[in-house]
Order: C-alpha cells, then sequence, then structure tokens
C-alpha cells in the first residue's frame, strides 16, 4: 500500500512538471512577446499624447494645406493679369482705341474694377467700369503723378522680376467701412528702356469678396490633398484628417488682425462659424496684408488628438484582456488535457490490475482442484463458486471495456424490446444475491409488481443495474447495507440503488459519470476499479431517454435514481 501511495506523489510531481513546462512554454512563447508589444505600445501612445505628436502632425498638415491653397490664389490672380496684359494697347495706339481695348478687357473680365496706361508722351488713359468721369480724373492724375516721377524706376525693377508685375496692395477707407483691393502694374519688355510705359489693371474689392476667394476656398477644401501637389503631405496625418472624416474650413482675414481679432474674417468658407483659425499663413504678392486661416467644423486637433488616444488605450486595453482570457483559457485546458492524461494512466493501470486479480485466482483454484488434495465436497464447492465469482467479475469487466470502446467509436448499438422490467431486475438481483449476502450485506428489494412492459435493451439496463450494485458494495465500509426499488413515479419508471457507504462530497457528485473519473476517497483508491461503470450508466439510460441522478453526503451513503419514461420511445442509436 505504501508503494501505491508513493508511486501516486510521485505522480503528482511529475504531472506538476508537465503543467510547469507547458505554462513556461507558453508564458515565453507568447505571453512575453505579447505583453511586451502592449506595453511598448502603451508608453508610444502616452508619449504621443504626453507630445502632443497628433496635434503637431495634423498642424504641419494643415499648414502645408494652407501653402498650397495660397499658391493657387495667387497663381490665379497672376494668371488673370496676365491674360489682360496679353491684350493690352500698346503705346502707339490712339487713345479712342485705348479705350476700346480697355472697354473689351473690363466686359471679358468682372474681376477687374479698371484698368490703364501710362505712357510718359501721352499721358494716362485711364477706363473704369464703374466710376464715374470724375472719379476717373482723380484716379488718373494719381497715376500719372506717381508714373511721372518713379516711372523709370519701377520699370526697371519689373525688368529684373521673373514675373514682370508689382503688386500694390491694402485695405482703404470707402464710404461702405474698410474695403481690401490690389492692383498690378507692369512694364511692356519689348520697348526700349528710355520708353517708361507703364500698364495696370485694379481687381474690384467687392468682386474679390463676393466671388474670388469665395470660390477659390470652397475649391482649395474640396480638393482637400486630393490634387496633384499634396503629394508631400505624411500617410499618417493624411489618414488621420481624412478618417475622422471632418470637414475643414477656411478663412481670408487682414492679417495686420492676426494679433487684435483673429476672428475678424474678410471671407469665410461655409461652415466656419465662429472662433478662431487653428493655424494660418501669411498670404504674399498679389494679396499681401490678408492671411488664410483653417479650422475644422465643430472640432478641433486637440479634440482629434484626445479621441485618437482615447481610442489607442481602450484598443489595448481589449488587447490586454482577450489576452489573459485567452491565457486562462490555454490554462484551464492544459490543466484539463494534463488531468485526462492521468486518468487514462490511472485507467489502464487500474484495468490490468483488475484483469489479472480474477485471473491469477481461478488459476490458483483451478491447479488446486487439479491436484485433487480438497478433501470434503464442501470445500470443492467454494473453491468452484470462486472460480464462478471471478470469472464473472472478469466478464463484467470485459463487458464494460467493450461496451465503453463501442460507445467512444459511436458504434454501440441498443435493442429495445417490450420487457417485464421487475422481472428483469428480480433475475439479475438474484444472480448476486449470493455474493451480495456472503459480503455481509443486508439487501432490501422493493419492487412493484404491477409495473407495465416497457421496451427497454435487457442486457444494457441489466448491464446498469450491476455497475449500480457492484459499486455500492465496493464502497460501504462500515454499514453493510444495499437498498434497491423499482417503482412508478407518474409515467416515470423509477429505479433506485442505494447504501449507507462511504458517499461523495458534493463538487464531485456531477464529475463521477465522467469516463475515468474516480473520487478522490482513498478507500476507493484502494479498491480496484476503471472509472467506467457510472459513465456507461448514464449512456445506457439517456440511449433510454431517461435521466439519473444522485443524492449523496460523505460518510452517510449514497443513492442513484434512474428514471426511465414509460411512454417516450427510446433513442436507438448508441449516440446519446
Ligand atoms: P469505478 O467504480 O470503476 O471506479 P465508476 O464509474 O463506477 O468507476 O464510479 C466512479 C467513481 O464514483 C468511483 O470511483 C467512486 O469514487 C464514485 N462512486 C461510485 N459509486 C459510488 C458509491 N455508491 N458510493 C461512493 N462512491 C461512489
Amino acid at each position: 500500500m505504501s508503494g501505491r501511495i508513493l508511486h501516486r506523489a510521485m505522480k503528482s510531481k511529475r504531472e506538476t512538471n508537465t503543467r510547469f513546462r507547458l505554462v513556461l512554454t507558453l508564458g515565453l512563447a507568447v505571453i512575453l512577446p505579447a505583453l511586451t508589444l502592449i506595453y511598448v505600445n502603451f508608453q508610444h501612445v502616452k508619449s504621443i499624447q504626453r507630445d502632443k505628436k497628433i496635434e503637431s502632425l495634423i498642424h504641419r498638415d494643415l499648414q502645408y494645406l494652407l501653402s498650397i491653397s495660397a499658391k493657387k490664389i495667387n497663381g490665379k490672380a497672376y494668371k488673370l493679369t496676365e491674360e489682360a496684359r496679353k491684350s493690352f494697347p500698346t503705346d502707339t495706339d490712339s487713345d479712342d482705341e485705348k479705350r476700346r481695348k480697355f472697354d473689351l478687357i473690363l466686359s471679358k473680365s468682372p474681376w477687374f474694377a479698371h484698368a490703364f496706361l501710362y505712357d510718359p508722351k501721352t499721358g494716362i488713359v485711364v477706363q473704369s467700369r464703374q466710376a464715374n468721369d470724375k472719379e476717373i480724373g482723380e484716379v488718373g492724375k494719381m497715376y500719372s503723378g506717381w508714373f511721372s516721377l518713379e516711372g523709370p524706376i519701377l520699370c526697371e525693377q519689373l525688368r529684373k522680376k521673373s514675373k514682370p508685375i508689382m503688386w500694390f496692395a491694402g485695405e482703404s477707407d470707402r464710404p461702405g467701412g474698410a474695403v481690401y483691393a490690389t492692383t498690378a502694374i507692369f512694364s511692356f519688355p519689348e520697348l526700349h528702356l528710355d520708353r517708361p510705359v507703364i500698364g495696370g489693371v485694379s481687381f474690384d474689392p467687392g468682386y474679390l469678396k463676393q466671388t474670388f476667394f469665395p470660390q477659390l476656398l470652397e475649391e482649395s477644401i474640396s480638393q482637400k490633398f486630393n490634387d496633384d501637389e499634396g503629394e508631400g503631405v505624411t500617410e499618417q496625418s493624411h489618414e488621420l484628417i481624412e478618417h475622422q472624416d471632418q470637414r475643414l474650413a477656411l478663412m481670408i482675414f487682414p492679417a495686420d488682425a492676426l494679433k487684435a481679432e483673429p476672428d475678424r474674417p474678410l471671407v469665410t468658407s461655409d461652415g466656419w462659424g465662429s472662433g478662431k483659425p487653428e493655424v494660418f499663413y501669411k498670404l504674399d504678392d498679389p494679396f499681401r496684408g490678408l492671411a488664410l486661416g483653417v479650422k475644422f467644423q465643430g472640432t478641433t486637433a486637440e479634440a482629434i488628438s484626445r479621441r485618437w488616444v482615447l481610442q489607442s488605450f481602450l484598443i489595448l486595453g481589449v488587447l490586454s484582456v482577450l489576452m489573459i482570457g485567452g491565457l486562462v483559457l490555454t490554462y484551464r485546458s492544459v490543466n484539463r488535457q494534463v488531468a485526462f492524461a492521468r486518468l487514462k494512466s490511472d485507467f489502464v493501470s487500474n484495468v490490468s490490475h483488475e484483469l489479472r486479480t480474477p485471473l491469477a485466482l481461478i488459476r490458483l483454484y483451478a491447479e488446486t482442484l487439479e491436484l485433487g488434495r480438497i478433501g470434503t465436497e464442501a470445500k470443492k464447492h467454494e473453491y468452484y463458486s470462486i472460480i464462478r465469482k471471478e470469472s464473472e467479475r472478469l466478464t463484467a469487466l470485459i463487458n464494460n471495456i467493450l461496451d465503453f470502446s463501442r460507445i467512444e467509436a459511436g458504434r454501440k448499438e441498443y435493442d429495445f424490446r417490450e420487457t417485464d422490467i421487475a422481472e428483469l431486475v428480480r433475475n439479475t438481483l438474484d444472480t448476486y444475491r449470493y455474493q451480495i449476502e456472503q459480503q455481509g450485506f443486508l439487501l432490501e428489494e422493493q419492487i412493484d409488481p404491477e409495473i407495465p412492459k416497457v421496451r427497454v435493451d435487457r442486457e444494457a439496463i441489466a448491464r446498469a443495474l450491476v455497475n449500480l450494485v457492484n459499486n455500492a458494495l465496493k464502497y460501504s465500509d462500515n454499514e453493510k447495507f444495499l437498498g434497491v426499488r423499482l417503482y412508478r413515479d407518474n409515467a416515470v419508471l423509477k429505479l433506485e440503488v442505494s447504501d449507507r457507504g462511504i458517499g461523495i462530497e458534493r463538487n464531485e457528485q456531477s464529475r463521477i459519470f465522467e469516463k475515468f473519473y474516480r473520487t478522490c476517497d482513498p478507500l476507493v483508491h484502494n479498491t480496484k476499479g476503471s472509472g467506467l461503470g457510472l459513465s456507461l450508466v448514464k449512456h445506457i439510460t439517456h440511449a433510454h431517454g431517461g435521466e439519473v441522478e444522485v443524492e449523496s453526503a460523505p460518510g452517510r451513503g449514497s443513492k442513484f435514481t434512474l428514471s426511465l419514461p414509460l411512454t417516450q420511445q427510446p433513442n436507438t442509436t448508441g449516440v446519446a
């Protein structure tokens, strides 16, 4: 017996080692790298949050967007001016001819307020879309005064520029309030240097405010980063702005208002609402003095960044939880596998032990009888009965194993026939009566003779009963009592097998029906068994459309009850 205990202690140590090794491998191969990855990512997101990296990335992209928009706005003004310059009158045209050509330009180009040409020889010709003669006269006087003084210097400066256009922009007071206007002047490089002829066009402040700027702002927003010039935008923040699906709003405002009132706009795109720009960009010629501002509609870079950080933390949190869940599941499954492996090896050693003992006894008694040394008939009879009992035990065990293997392979079939179950139970008990009484058990039978016939598999039901009776005999120590009851409870047939033996702990009561499972009670370990009996009982009852239950208390005994329906057609296949 001490050998058995030692063997068990060694086995459980080996098991702990296997489990430890599996958990260690799992930890090193999966958990450690995954945890490191999550930790590094966590720190990374934290550093992004701390250094406001998302905000600065968004700001950089917005700055880039503004620089592209500014380029577009400026380019457009240059383009319109250059087109006008191409159809400008020449110094050889008469004043009337000049006026006619100016009228043509102004009618085709609603963005210009007036056009003029100054020639030191013939003076200035000004043509305007709206102004009256008096105003035109004043404008003409102003230009000719200016150009007569500075014309040659201006021409020289213009010749040096790659685009021979100079811009004079600013706010001027008008009766309706301050307006922003810009004027382009240009020279004619084909003329000789001593002929400082200067032409020019003025942009209409009303057109700029109502049409020119709003159109360009909308264009810039709708194109966002999709144009060719947007190539330089960093992928990540590009995605950020696009992904967040945040609409942008742009505005143009006087640059000198940057510090004082950056929210005093000249023009705003749709959806600006109110508030200050998130990022701004000062415009150069031709719209010097103005600045472009941008912001998100209904949110800020800070809010976007906060949401991104929150989302990242959330994802990391979910990942961690999933990983811990996975770890727990894997650990439990490893544990179950290890326990199952133990059950299997226990099973093999139990079964071989169980086979060996009756065989050895049969051989011993048969040999003794063969030698003819037994004198009394009574002794002989005792030996014969031992041989019979042991071979019965052997048959029962082999039947259990065969049934079990058929069930495992899904091949177990039942043969249901009309059966007088009361007679079946009585007969089965009769076979065991002698053995029961010889072991000193008090057998109490209560079999209701009125039970109607039912369709059952005789052999299977008898085997279930034998297993339950055997268990009652095996697991009783002090009080040797066996009770078998068969009765009808409405439409259910009940078969009860009770004992006053060692009983079963509550937490083990559901597990005893699992294959190979044996309880931890020392008496159980010192008793031979395969752990298959109850799993067979369960399978057989389920195949008959019934249930098996156990009521038990440690030290007080157990009661197993099979409930079989009287009416329901049973399951004819082996799969229960
Ligand atoms: P075996 O008896 O071969 O070990 P079983 O499947 O018949 O296998 O039973 C499983 C376990 O349930 C037993 O090992 C024992 O621990 C427990 N058990 C079964 N019947 C009884 C009973 N009548 N009293 C106490 N324990 C029992």
